[in-house]
């Protein structure tokens, strides 16, 4: 690692304070020592993620993850090593060192695309507010009432109606054609050799990530071509199933307020912010994914799902929602004016009325009632039988007795029946239901017993004793003396574990803090910060723990003992082929001396024999 060094990397992670660093991403509230909140890494209803100040350590103890302020930005935000100690040394304003080296390594393509993208925001940028080719495309964006500091503010621009405007200027900027199309900005020609712009003749609205570096863009038509919008395409930086636009900006708002405003159009987001409305985003295409929902937990305990008020919109609200309920937060769904787009709702009508609309949001049982009711003609017989069928899966997942009460009366009013009739349905429905997942689950069961297996492969089951002490080994001293006395680090046979025992036999000081920048694994890692930030009490390692580690420590030996055996089995039948009977005299008293040992187990403790791994 030349080119950052270990005393640039200790700088960086003393200076960003682990609190700070995680605030950005999830709510942390004081809880005694510790710090707590809703895990960032998993779905949870009450809070599971713990992190410690003074330890400057974090630990999920609901999913297990675990580590320092390095490990959280690596894991949230997908980077390498070095990615996470430029991107923390950059947030405390220490400049990089020089790159010795032209590595052409995956974090330098990584940041020269990020370059790219900066040059072409200026490119778009200029072309769009100083050019004539760009002028069109911003009279568009004023007569929607866009701002002039609001298209700087958000970066928006022009794509130019030529076939290679981006890619000359990025070219004499000194970037390769391959790392521009890795950028995703150029596509090579079918025929020949050459690149083109993907962008042309578009308006451009700029997609950061949650730091608010530019990743990708969205590009609109500014005639009636098709398609009407473009995005950019997978790369290295840009995943458009993990990117909610207007993140970066709105986070704050987000988190300040609870809730956030999810809406289909770049332009929805950006009127919303130039009239203050702030926690707002856009899902880039309409169906919402789960990384995104996820990302949205982090901040928000409700969201509203303002999608466009047509059949579109609401085909993808439904979709939406389900998703968004799965990861525990509160959803609500905006009834925008029939064929209008929150954009202009909130232009013709302004942020007050914007937010009534917010404030009448219903849930998701009113929404789904209403659309399935509204679409057909009650007075019909057919439609009316109909509706009540496709009404029972809704009912039937209304948990609340007296809220299901409550909606039959409501149904049947709107259709026009006894409530009577709307239960039995419902009775006959829950039937069905169960009696389905009856048969599901026979079938499963039955499946499941055929193929049992019986025990589980030997090795296995070692590598869960070697797990099993190593834990032991971090929670208690003694055990861990106990261990170095009785084991050498080469005696565990995974490798992971190998290197994790030889770096904890060599603590110093019980400073777990220190082990965590060593430690390459991460099982390993979360251990330590399980055992690091659990309540647990040093009293409660008491004797049987003890006594359990011992265990641990004989199946070890024992294997070790197997192994030598059979390796000894080898080396005889070899000597007894080529008559070499005194080699096999000698080896096997050897063989006889393992014997005994595997014998008499309670011989092996405190018996430092020679487990001879290898050495014939
Ligand atoms: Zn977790």
């Amino acid at each position: 690692m030349a080119y950052l060094n270990d005393e640039f990397i200790d700088k960086v992670r003393d200076n960003n304070d682990i609190i700070d660093v995680i605030s950005d991403y999830t709510n942390l509230e004081k809880a005694g020592k510790n710090y707590k909140a809703l895990c960032p890494f998993h779905d949870e209803r009450t809070p599971s993620f713990m992190v410690n100040p003074e330890k400057q350590l974090y630990h999920c103890f609901g999913c297990g993850v675990g580590g320092n302020v390095f490990n959280f930005m690596m894991d949230i935000e997908n980077l390498d090593f070095i990615e996470a100690v430029e991107i923390l040394a950059q947030r405390i304003g220490l400049s990089l060192p020089e790159r010795k080296d032209s590595s052409t390594g995956e974090s330098t393509t990584k940041s020269e695309i990020y370059e790219i993208h900066n040059w072409a925001v200026k490119f778009f940028n200029y072309l769009l507010t100083e050019t004539n080719q760009g002028s069109e495309a911003y009279e568009y964006l004023r007569q929607r009432g866009i701002k002039e500091e609001t298209i700087d503010q958000f970066e928006l621009g022009y794509a130019p109606d030529s076939w290679r405007g981006l890619f000359d200027f990025l070219r004499k900027k000194g970037y390769s054609a391959d790392r521009i199309q890795q950028a995703g900005l150029i596509i090579p020609q079918k025929k020949g050799k050459g690149y083109y712009d993907r962008f042309r003749n578009r308006i451009i609205f700029t997609i950061n990530n949650l730091r608010g570096q530019a990743i990708g863009f969205g590009g609109r038509v500014v005639d009636d071509s098709h398609p009407k919008y473009l995005n950019s395409p997978q790369t290295p930086v840009f995943n458009k199933k993990n990117i909610l636009y207007g993140l970066a900006r709105a986070k704050r708002e987000i988190k300040r307020s609870g809730s956030v405003v999810i809406v289909e159009g770049y332009t929805d987001v950006i009127t919303g912010h130039q009239f203050g409305i702030e926690n707002i985003v856009a899902s880039l295409g309409t169906s919402l994914t789960k990384s995104q929902a996820r990302l949205l937990r982090r901040y928000a305990d409700r969201v509203y799902i303002a999608y466009d008020g047509d059949v579109a919109g609401e085909n993808a609200t439904l979709r939406g929602f389900n998703i968004l309920k799965n990861t525990g937060l509160e959803v609500y769904v905006v009834n925008l004016p029939v064929d209008q787009d929150p954009d202009e709702v909130i232009r013709s009508q302004g942020k007050e009325e914007f937010e009534l609309l917010l404030s009448e949001a219903v849930s998701l049982i009113e929404f789904k009632l209403e659309s399935l009711l509204t679409d057909r003609d009650l007075t019909k017989i057919e439609q009316k039988v109909e509706a009540v069928d496709d009404i029972m899966p809704v009912l039937a997942g209304i948990e609340n007795e007296i809220k299901q009460a409550e909606y039959i009366k409501k149904i049947a009013g709107r259709l026009d029946v006894e409530t009577g009739v709307i239960k039995s349905r419902l009775k006959k429905f829950q039937q069905d239901v169960s009696e389905q997942d009856r048969n599901y689950r026979d079938r499963n069961n039955k499946f499941k017993s055929d193929s049992k297996v019986d025990s589980e492969a030997e090795s296995d089951t070692q590598f869960q004793f070697e797990k099993k002490l190593l834990e032991l080994m971090i929670k208690d001293t003694q055990i861990l003396n106990l261990v170095k006395a009785e084991l050498d680090s080469d005696e565990f046979i995974t490798d992971e574990y190998q290197s994790a025992a030889e770096l904890i036999f060599d603590i110093d000081n019980s400073d777990w803090e220190e082990l965590i920048n060593k430690v390459n694994s991460a099982e390993i890692r979360q251990m330590i910060t399980e055992v690091s930030l659990g309540n647990y009490q040093k009293e409660e390692i008491n004797e049987y723990q003890l006594e359990e580690a011992k265990g641990y420590i004989k199946k070890i030996k024992e294997y070790q003992l197997k192994m030598k055996k059979e390796r000894l089995d080898a080396e005889i039948e070899q000597h007894e082929a080529s008559r070499d009977f005194a080699k096999v005299n000698q080896l096997l008293r050897e063989r006889q001396e393992v014997v005994q040992l595997l014998q008499d187990p309670d011989s092996l403790l405190g018996n430092n024999f020679d487990v001879g791994k290898g050495g014939y």
